[in-house]
């Protein structure tokens, strides 16, 4: 069994994936070890699959805008697997002024970042998706924003990178990294299996936080419990992502016909301990919701619901690049619930950093020590 490489990534989801495949790519060695049976069983396969751009932090807008410029219009092909990406863009939805008023906030933040986006009235967002009911006032339009299916993206990143030569160990639970010479070195999995690479990218979601406390790191985050349901399949209708102004639910139809729509479950966790996946509980009141939006899904059939937990820092922004305080060790996680729609990117910026070279994309405002007090 393989025990040593040039890099080690800790987590087999869409970021330990995408940045696995990037690595390979560049003919690096490089071992993956998931504590799962399976790959991407966290949030990476569970998620509603949003792509956008409109509505994100300004540090993470510029991976964003990338990831949706240069690699997921070609994703499917570089991948060699339909991962059904749409880029048709993004209505966020309001009914009362006070939506209006959170929309336009959003949307100025957005455009001083020099993202295209801009205010509707409610006409014309029906005229770009005409299913809207008429309680719709006003909306926020982003025309290069979408979505993708996060399942077959994660596999996809997960069969290129092992057709470019990544190992995977499934079932490999890491519990701690150690130092040799004050640099991270060592990797041992809850079997006492010790794994050596020269750099360590620790990309295990929440898991990420306990891994990380045995060099004496701690991220500030916590969980929350997110929902998925999904609709039967019905005739195309529109390709737009949407979402609303409160957040309280976002969805878009798949290729296969059903709409999928993520809600949140309404719990939250603060300590280190990693869920087990819940069903869905919060189906019911988030369907009143969406047919506030959208009456003339009334009588489609909820056939299948599932959740999953977000890993949330204290700031809603990831933790993401090396640690100066532990060489050969690079941290990332806390995506925050918006981690796949920018997971091509990171991928590349993590491989990128992981070779020693300086990422496409600036990664400062990601510093695991922006979370210290002043000294
Ligand atoms: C219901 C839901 C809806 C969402 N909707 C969206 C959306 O529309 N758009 C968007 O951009 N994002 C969305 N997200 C967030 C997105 O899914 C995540 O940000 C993203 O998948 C994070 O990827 P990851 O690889 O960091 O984490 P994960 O997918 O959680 O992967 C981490 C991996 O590490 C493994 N692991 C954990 N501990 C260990 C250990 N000790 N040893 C080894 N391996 C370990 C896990 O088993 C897992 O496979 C949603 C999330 C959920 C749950």
């Amino acid at each position: 069994m393989k025990k040593t490489a040039d890099v080690i990534v800790v987590g087999g989801g869409a970021i330990g994936n995408a940045t696995a495949y990037n690595l390979a790519k560049n003919g690096v060695d490089v071992l993956v070890l998931e504590a799962d049976e399976v790959v991407g069983n966290g949030g990476s396969s569970r998620n509603g699959g949003g792509v956008r751009q409109s509505g994100r932090d300004p540090r993470e807008l510029p991976l964003a805008i990338y990831g949706i410029q240069h690699i997921w219009p070609n994703l499917k092909d570089e991948l060699g697997m339909d991962v059904e990406y749409h880029r048709e863009g993004n209505l966020r939805l309001g009914r009362t002024e006070a939506h209006r008023a959170i929309l336009n906030g959003l949307t100025d933040r957005a455009v001083e970042c020099g993202l295209d986006v801009r205010m509707v009235e409610g006409d014309e967002a029906r005229e770009i998706c005409p299913y809207l009911s008429d309680a719709v006032l006003c909306a926020s339009w982003c025309a290069t924003d979408g979505h993708a299916n996060p399942m077959l993206t994660t596999l996809a990143f997960y069969r290129a990178a092992r057709r470019l030569g990544a190992v995977y160990h499934s079932g490999a639970k890491v519990t701690e990294i150690k130092k040799q010479k004050g640099r991270a070195r060592q990797v041992v999995t809850e079997d006492g299996d010790v794994y050596e690479a020269d750099v360590i990218v620790l990309a295990a979601g929440y898991g990420s936080r306990a891994i990380a406390n045995t060099v004496g790191l701690e991220v500030p985050m916590h969980t929350q419990l997110m929902e998925v349901i999904v609709t039967e399949g019905v005739a195309p209708m529109f390709w737009q992502m949407l979402g609303t102004a409160d957040a309280d639910f976002y969805g878009h139809q798949s290729d296969h016909g059903s709409f999928v729509f993520g809600i949140t479950g309404g719990y939250e966790d603060f300590s280190t301990a990693v869920r087990p996946v819940s069903s869905s509980i919060a189906a019911s009141s988030a369907c009143r919701v969406i047919l506030g939006y959208f009456p003339i899904l009334e009588n489609l059939k909820i056939v299948r619901s599932w959740a999953g937990w977000i890993d949330v820092t204290a700031d809603h922004v990831p933790v993401f690049g090396p640690v100066e305080e532990v060489p050969g060790l690079i941290l990332v996680c806390g995506f925050s619930g918006h981690g796949f729609g920018i997971c091509p990117t990171a991928g590349l910026l993590l491989s990128e950093l992981a070779q020693g070279q300086t990422p496409t994309l600036p990664v400062d405002a990601f510093r695991y020590d922006r979370f210290k007090a002043p000294a």
